[in-house]
């Protein structure tokens, strides 16, 4: 095997070499390609610049510099030559995107994680192309995909009615869920809470009756990893606090299909001075605003075993039932999954996966052979590019068993799959491709996949979801002009409520007030703009 890889590399090499000299003729390797339509005619190498630069590491390129195997697949499959424009070095995404269009986009396609907004922004300046008649002439998969699902097709469809993007969509219905310490709950007699005054009852319990057996009231019965995700607590009194799987979209749907922000709601201050009342109890984590990102369940569970509860990723969190380490300190751990409850009504999970992410790729007008961009590009529609995309290299990382690919145990074996696959095949990164949620269930646990079931079988996703919406450009510039500062602004309000160093009573009327200051009803108009579009598509 390890032959066989070294061959394709060297191979690779070789062709990325001869791509090179041909360059020097400025693109005379792909000047008369494409005029077959379709497929490259035979012989013919079209060479395509791929600046493919996301979440601030990923290239196309692997840590030796070659072009990654799902890239050389592609590669090969579809008749082009790829040659790599991203800084490999680079650590801001971004940025290098924000080069790119000092200097006109030059490369022929674009591609990585956010690039939504910046791309529909530039695309509608004339920089990249619309691709509605290249799918139509050139790209089957694609069609079929966008035929058989037609939601995506309307959240990639611009308001000119063209399509200059396509993005990723993630697969599966679930995403976090609320954990509780199951030893916990045994040890103090209690069962899994399923209204809100229980859950209450289990959470004091929890801090006042020494779970943890160490003599010390050290427990912290509420934590997260990220403060922003804890207020999304306020859903337990009934109110909305994100529109989709994003920190930063606060515009939900109301009744009516009218939109609101869900931070100034009356329902959401209710649910503030709960969570303020939670605080200066003890419920919540006293450092929930100053901890390190992502380092709560390593710190509160493996090394301290104070954390009772959290409401997180399904698969990481679930992970800690098996992680050794842990399971040396704590010999008992164990998690149960409770179903959302709701102190004034039906109990719902807010977070989903995004139906689309504003991940994806585009294709610059400087693209000389827009054609073979598209064939690219339709390739990972195809059978063995989604697959390829997914799990990435037959034989490698998967093999086929009874017609479905399966994981080698090496890969299942790595701390994160995910990041494997990234960064050593160049599976899993955000371009437009479909996700396929079998290919997280094989490294999910069982204890992980039967928190999965308990939520999609439960009627809880209840919460109206807001689309990916398409803004017109005008709407782009009062959105950006807002948003950051608006949110930035409300965390810290909202975080000098719940801890206390601000009374929400005296307080509230004056942060919502200073909220409409800083756009947040602008923001609304413009949602609802595009949001009555998206309805009317
Ligand atoms: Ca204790």
């Amino acid at each position: 095997m390890m032959k066989k890889r070294t061959m394709a590399l060297m191979m690779a090499a070789m062709m990325a070499a001869s791509a090179m000299t041909g360059c020097g003729g400025s693109g005379a390797a792909s000047s008369n390609a494409g005029s077959e339509g379709g497929k490259a005619a035979e012989g013919e190498q079209v060479t395509l610049k791929m600046h493919l630069h996301t979440n601030n590491k990923f290239t196309i390129l692997d840590k030796d510099g070659n072009i990654l195997p799902v890239y050389q697949l592609a590669a090969k499959q579809t008749g082009v030559v790829l040659e790599n424009t991203a800084n490999p070095v680079a650590q801001k995404s971004a940025e290098e995107f924000q080069l790119q269009a000092t200097e006109k986009f030059p490369a022929d396609i674009y591609g990585g994680a956010n690039l939504k907004g910046p791309i529909f922004t530039y695309a509608l300046q004339g920089a990249f192309i619309p691709m509605n008649d290249l799918i139509e002439e050139h790209a089957p998969n694609i069609k079929k995909y966008l035929e058989e699902n037609p939601e995506i097709k309307k959240a990639l469809t611009a308001p000119d009615g063209n399509i200059y993007m396509l993005n990723y969509v993630p697969d599966g219905e679930a995403g976090r869920a609320y954990f509780l310490r199951q030893d916990w709950l045994d040890k103090l007699g209690l069962s899994m809470p399923t209204t809100f005054e229980e859950l209450e009852t289990v959470l004091y319990a929890f801090r006042d009756g020494d779970p943890n057996g160490n003599g010390q009231k050290d427990e912290i019965p509420y934590f997260n990893d990220k403060f922003e995700e804890m207020i999304r607590l306020a859903n337990l009194w009934g109110a909305r606090v994100y529109s989709n799987d994003s920190f930063q979209d606060r515009i939900v749907v109301g009744e009516n299909d009218k939109l609101y922000h869900a931070w100034t709601a009356p329902e959401f201050k209710e649910a503030i001075a709960g969570l303020n009342q939670w605080y200066e109890d003890g419920i919540i984590d006293p450092e929930i605003f100053t901890r390190k990102q992502n380092t709560s369940r390593q710190t509160l569970w493996t090394k301290d075993n104070v954390g009772g509860m959290t409401h997180e990723w399904i698969a990481s969190t679930t992970s800690y039932c098996h992680n050794e380490e842990l399971l040396k300190a704590v010999p008992d751990f164990k998690l149960g999954v409770m179903l959302p409850v709701n102190k004034n009504g039906k109990g719902f999970e807010e977070h989903q996966r995004a139906m689309m992410k504003p991940d994806g790729w585009a294709i610059s007008s400087n693209c000389k052979n827009p054609e073979a961009a598209i064939r690219f590009m339709d390739w990972f529609y195809s059978e063995e590019g989604n697959r390829a995309a997914n799990y990435g290299i037959e034989g490698e990382t998967y093999d086929m068993v009874d017609g479905k690919p399966i994981f080698k145990p090496e890969v299942l074996k790595q701390g994160s799959v995910q990041t494997y696959l990234e960064q050593n095949y160049g599976a899993q990164l955000p371009i437009g491709f479909a996700q396929d949620f079998e290919y997280e269930k094989q490294w999910t646990s069982p204890e992980g996949l039967e928190a999965y079931n308990t939520y999609v079988n439960a009627d809880i996703y209840t919460a109206p979801y807001t689309p990916i919406l398409n803004l017109t450009a005008e709407e782009t510039e009062v959105y950006d002009s807002y948003l950051t500062v608006l949110n930035e602004y409300q965390n810290e309000r909202i975080s000098a409520f719940i801890t206390g160093k601000e009374d929400i009573e005296t307080g509230w009327d004056s942060y919502v007030a200073k909220c409409q200051e800083l756009g947040s009803e602008e923001i609304v108009k413009v949602y609802q703009a595009a949001y009555d579009r998206y309805l009317a598509q």
